[in-house]
């Protein structure tokens, strides 16, 4: 797409520390990043969110996230990474091209866990979990 910035970096318009490509993905550091190494991963496709983008597209985005998890870690010396999606405005997305973000993660850091990005004002009954999940089974259909 014409404006986005991470389509102008897969066309190298605009300047980025580009760690890895192939066919249908683009990797590169985040321009502030929350740790050393936290690196961002892209499809070339531009799509908003994750749903958004062909099933082929999305694959090919976790095969390389999964081939690039282990040389992040050793690059920085992380002896782990959170690995998260902002999908959508709701979220927090600033940048409408979805990324994936590797952020390493050290021992003693002061880092938080995902399930800390949102906080419910009540616990859920019972009831309303298999209604959800009801709801949920029915909506994907097969
Ligand atoms: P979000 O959309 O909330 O997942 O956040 C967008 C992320 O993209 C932020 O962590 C920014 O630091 C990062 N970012 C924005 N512009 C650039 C850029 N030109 N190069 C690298 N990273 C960027
Ligand atoms: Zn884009």
């Amino acid at each position: 797409m014409m404006g986005c910035i991470f389509c102008r970096i897969i066309r190298r318009e605009a300047p980025a520390h580009i760690v890895y490509e192939d066919e249908h993905t683009l990797a590169f550091l985040d321009i502030n990043p929350c740790s050393p190494g936290h690196t961002l991963i892209i499809p070339k496709l531009h799509a908003q969110r994750l749903e958004d983008l062909p099933e082929e597209e999305a694959i090919a985005l976790f095969r390389t996230l999964h081939r690039l998890i282990e040389p992040i870690q050793r690059a920085v010396g992380a002896d782990s990474t959170t690995i998260g999606i902002n999908n959508g405005p709701e979220s927090g997305q600033e940048v409408p091209h979805i990324h994936i973000h590797v952020i390493p993660r050290f021992r003693g850091d002061g880092g938080g866990i995902i399930q800390g990005v949102a906080r419910l004002w009540r616990r859920p009954t019972r009831g309303e979990m298999e209604r959800i999940a009801r709801r949920i089974r029915n909506l994907v259909g097969t």
